[in-house]
């Protein structure tokens, strides 16, 4: 049997992602509200080395929900790779007296999470907080509605100005290695086509495609792109096209970093309540080193290293309904 826990971490780590506060508000008030104390740690794995480390109460995640960011700080830890930076994290939760962790942040922070509870004896829990949506044992993360409505609102805008000159956009959203904002924003915006990581894109086929609806005069205006498809990004494709179609008005639109921000969706914030609640619930049921996912609308507990060792899995079926519906 687990000993029990009676004081608990709470982080954000890596990538930051819309809903991100409404996950810390609901890890911090289910553990006051369980008779647990509450440290928040600031930058994630930086402030456990750093020792900047807070007491929270109900208090310190008022008026959080709505807002987008992390009022905890993120940051990415070179010393947390390191044996001698752990142990110092160690310390500093030791000296408090804090014996549980939630982490919320992407595969890259639950590797942390993993080598340090392997390390010392405090249970950790993850809760996927990341705009990619590229983690096993899933089915949402935290900040990706949010994020892919952003994209959808942006490339709706571009869409108008696009239609107006007749113009072909190639526009990049983000996702790192992973196309979910690009197939689910494609979709939604009607593109012709969205290149992803996760498939191969034919360009003759792509070409042959637009020139024959050109012919045709079906207007084509959209093609998005992820950030980290084998091309190398929307620049790419799109000189890539000019060169392949000199006669053809096409522009590259970056949509950048706007779409980690802004107030997080409702989706978002309920998963992130939902998550941040069965975290605590985790803990406190002497659960060690999962992460809490959704699967089904069920909750999905998924061991650590499970989780960053799969990939969520990229369905092809999506991309061929978008196939279907740009005819
Ligand atoms: P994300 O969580 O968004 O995937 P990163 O991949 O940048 O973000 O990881 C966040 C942090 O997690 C890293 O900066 C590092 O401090 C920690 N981390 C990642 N992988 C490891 C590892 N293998 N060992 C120890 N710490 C790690």
């Amino acid at each position: 049997m687990s000993k029990k826990v009676t004081k608990i971490g709470v982080l954000t780590s890596g990538g930051d992602a819309p809903g991100m506060n409404a996950a810390v508000r609901a890890v911090v008030r289910t553990a006051i509200y369980n008779g647990l104390e509450v440290y928040g740690v600031v930058r994630g794995y930086t402030g456990m080395i750093e020792d900047d480390i807070y007491h929270m109460d109900s208090k310190s995640v008022a008026n959080i929900i709505q807002r987008g960011g992390t009022i905890l700080k993120t940051a990415r830890c070179k010393e947390f790779f390191t044996p001698e930076g752990r142990l110092k994290a160690y310390n500093n939760l030791a000296k408090r007296g804090i014996d549980g962790l939630v982490v919320i942040g992407g595969d890259g922070s639950f590797n942390g999470a993993q080598r340090f509870s392997n390390e010392f004896d405090i249970p950790c829990i993850g809760i996927p907080g990341t705009i990619d949506k590229d983690i096993a044992g899933t089915d949402y993360t935290i900040g990706f509605d949010t994020a892919v409505n952003t994209a959808v609102n942006a490339i709706d805008k571009i869409r108008d100005t696009a239609d107006a000159h007749d113009r072909l956009f190639v526009v990049e959203v983000m996702g790192r290695d992973a196309g979910y904002i690009a197939l689910h924003s494609g979709i939604a915006t009607g593109a012709e086509k969205v290149f992803v990581p996760e498939a191969q894109t034919d360009i003759d086929e792509l070409v042959a495609s637009l020139t024959e609806k050109e012919r045709r005069k079906k207007l084509v205006n959209l093609i998005v792109v992820a950030e980290g498809d084998k091309f190398g990004g929307g620049n790419e494709v799109g000189k890539i096209l000019k060169e392949r179609m000199p006669n053809a008005d096409i522009r590259v639109s970056i949509l950048g970093h706007i779409q980690r921000g802004g107030a997080p969706s409702c989706f978002d914030r309920l998963i992130a309540s939902r998550m941040g609640y069965y975290a605590v619930e985790s803990l406190l049921h002497g659960r060690h080193n999962v992460m809490v996912g959704i699967v089904n609308d069920q909750m999905n507990y998924i061991p650590l290293d499970t989780a960053v060792k799969e990939k969520h899995i990229f369905s092809d079926e999506w991309l061929h309904i978008l196939k279907v519906l740009a005819s």
